[in-house]
């Protein structure tokens, strides 16, 4: 049981933030369930039970979209079924549960990434919205001619657009990390790149495309020490460990609902709370301002100067929902499963002839990119859905991964923890019929 000694408690106010680390602290130890049970999981998410093309529905498209659990789908048919109502200015009873429930979330996606303040976390519609809210505001204040933006090879086109444009407006420059043959970061031309004009690093957890983890703490620490802050685009963070913004140090961290079994449409920009305060409002309007005369409008403070105007409080509320569902099953539960799919994954394609993996960095999230000798990627694609398999061909939002790797398009598995081993099975299979049609 959580233990706390030392002085009586002076303030009220001190004794309910003592009263929120108790909560915060029993979370964290008594969310592991330990045995992990793929069948039991697989019951709480109704789309996986359905067939496509007469065969058993296989997702692996989960790094575009995951799959949602009944919680969240009840989450968000409360919402509208019994509280839905403005929230904030609302002095009224469903307002009022409105609000409670959309703030209830903000407190779970501090939880979620054990930021230290409620307040660092904003609501926007995806991990996209974030970073160009951060470009936008942040990039514009902070950025002149001359400044370098640094970024990497394996960043989603979301990671990559947002900084482009602003050095245009600014005449900073975009400088790129590049990556070796397995698709890690190569940390000696990282440092090259680092020096006194590195104003921002922007860089991803994780590989959408190849899967790689980036060794976010260590390269957070190097652009610290060159004056530099961070961003770290987490949408493939997020769904597959336990994300720590403390510890990795990261100004910024985004990741999207979508991708964490929540809702389209919702998303979470963390930011350190002194950063958000020197930063002007991104898009204004109703419920950012603190006084509006004809002369002047001031600001409110973080989170709400950055959600002007009526946010998605349904998506927010369905986002609590699942951040709840994976505290529960458990993250470290979560990814211990996940990296099990991944190595038979891994050890399944490769026996497949004319088959070859893109992307074999030692440390990655469970995603299997794959080009096949002959065959065009979207006819693998199209096969596989023919036998229910549902994976994702293209440049996945990541053309310069795509060049170099000297690719137009691959296939994508990309696997959730309510994949099962006869799945990834199915998938190995259809891949040999594949092959053998063709080669
Ligand atoms: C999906 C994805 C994005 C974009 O997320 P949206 O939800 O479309 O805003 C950004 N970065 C990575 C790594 C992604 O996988």
């Amino acid at each position: 049981m959580f233990m706390y000694s030392g002085r009586i408690v002076a303030s009220k106010m001190h004794f309910a933030g003592l009263l929120q680390q108790i909560r915060d602290s029993s979370d964290m130890s008594t969310t592991n369930c330990g045995v992990f049970d793929v069948s039991k999981v697989r019951s709480d998410f109704p789309a996986l039970d359905q067939r496509v093309h007469g065969h058993p529905l296989v997702y692996l498209d989960n790094a575009a979209t995951s799959q949602k659990p009944y919680s969240v789908i009840k989450a968000l048919r409360h919402f509208y079924e019994a509280d839905c109502a403005n929230i904030d200015r609302g002095v009224h009873e469903l307002s009022e549960r409105a609000t409670t429930a959309y703030e209830a979330s903000r407190i779970k996606a501090k939880r979620f990434l054990n930021a230290q303040l409620h307040e660092e976390i904003v609501f926007v519609r995806g991990a996209t919205e974030g970073i160009n809210l951060v470009a936008a505001s942040w990039g514009r204040k902070n950025l002149k001619e001359g400044d370098e933006v640094v970024i990497t090879t394996l960043e989603h086109h979301s990671n990559v657009v947002p900084w482009q444009i602003l050095c245009e407006e600014t005449g900073a420059v975009l400088r790129w990390i590049p990556i070796d043959d397995r698709g890690e970061l190569i940390l000696e031309e990282y440092e090259k790149l680092l020096g006194p004009r590195t104003k921002v690093l922007a860089v991803a957890h994780a590989s959408n495309t190849l899967g790689t983890i980036n060794p976010i703490r260590q390269i957070t620490e190097m652009a610290h020490q060159a004056g530099a802050v961070v961003l770290v685009d987490g949408t493939q963070g997020a769904p597959h460990m336990r994300v720590d913004v403390q510890a990795l140090d990261a100004d910024f961290y985004v990741f999207s609902g979508h991708k964490v079994l929540g809702p389209t449409g919702i998303g979470v920009l963390y930011g350190k709370s002194g950063l958000l305060e020197s930063m002007p409002p991104y898009q204004s309007g109703g419920g950012m301002i603190r006084t509006v005369s004809l002369e002047k409008t001031t600001y409110s403070e973080p989170p709400s100067r950055f959600e002007a105007g009526t946010p998605n409080i349904a998506g927010a509320i369905g986002l609590g929902a699942a951040l709840d569902y994976i505290a529960q099953v458990g993250m470290d539960e979560i990814g211990a499963y996940e990296q099990e799919l991944l190595v038979r994954g891994t050890a399944a394609l490769s026996t497949v002839p004319g088959l070859r993996i893109i992307g074999a960095a030692r440390n990655k999230v469970p995603v299997l990119t794959f080009v096949m000798d002959g065959i065009d990627a979207h006819d693998i694609g199209a096969m596989l859905d023919l036998m229910g398999i549902a994976v994702r061909t293209g440049h996945h939002c990541a053309q310069p991964v795509m060049t170099r790797f000297n690719l137009t398009a691959t296939a994508r598995a990309s696997l959730a923890f309510y994949n099962t081993m006869a799945e990834i099975d199915a998938l190995a299979a259809g891949l040999q019929k594949i092959s053998k049609t063709f080669q």
